[in-house]
């Protein structure tokens, strides 16, 4: 059995989606205090084992500290990884929205790897634009979008690494996917597209 539990977390309340299978969790974009989700975990006694952002801004992943512990890793799109340290990049000292201690990645990923969680499968779909490294993560039709697409729109491409031309590439690759596909995004509904 594969689920999906989509919790709006923080300032910005960017969607943290809690994927459970076979008692593994894996969690994408925890952007706030994670109590929610911790609370769904021990509700279904389903073990954490990964923590995955699409990028890294900060509200995706101000609740990642409270989510690491011993057996948990995190998981980070490689040209992405700046932000874990780089307050500029991750926008905290840019917009001075909550303090975030420098984090280590555990895995970078790349166009094509792939994530699995019992039987969830994750591929990475690396799609620049919003930030350089910022990527999206399909599986079977549903497709975890981060701040590239939205239902009727994308993400903004004027923040540090932030690149027009590539968000167009970008949005022309996903728009190349099989139909129809459910999009859960960054931020707002999930919608089929
Ligand atoms: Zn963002």
């Amino acid at each position: 059995m594969k689920q999906i539990f989509t919790f709006p977390l923080g300032q910005l309340q960017a969607n943290c989606y809690l994927l459970v299978s076979d008692g593994k969790a894996l969690v994408i974009d925890p952007g706030g205090p994670p109590q929610a989700v911790l609370h769904k975990l021990t509700e279904l006694g389903a073990e954490l084992e990964t923590v995955l952002l699409t990028h890294t801004h900060f509200d995706h992943m101000l609740g990642v500290p409270a989510l690491l512990r011993e057996g948990v890793r995190l998981l980070v799109p490689e040209k992405d990884a700046v932000g874990l340290t780089d307050g500029q990049y991750n926008l905290t000292s840019l917009w001075g929205m909550g303090f975030l201690p420098p984090l280590h990645a555990d895995r970078l990923l790349r166009e094509g790897d792939t994530v699995t969680c019992g039987e969830f499968r994750l591929t990475t779909w690396h799609t620049p634009g919003h930030t350089a490294g910022c990527s999206c993560y399909l599986t079977d039709s549903a497709l975890f979008s981060g701040d590239t697409l939205f239902e009727g729109s994308y993400g903004r491409v004027d923040l540090p690494g932030g690149d027009p031309a590539a968000m167009q590439r970008s949005l022309a690759r996903l728009m190349e996917l099989p139909r129809p596909l459910t999009v859960y995004p960054g931020h707002g509904g999930a919608f089929v597209f």
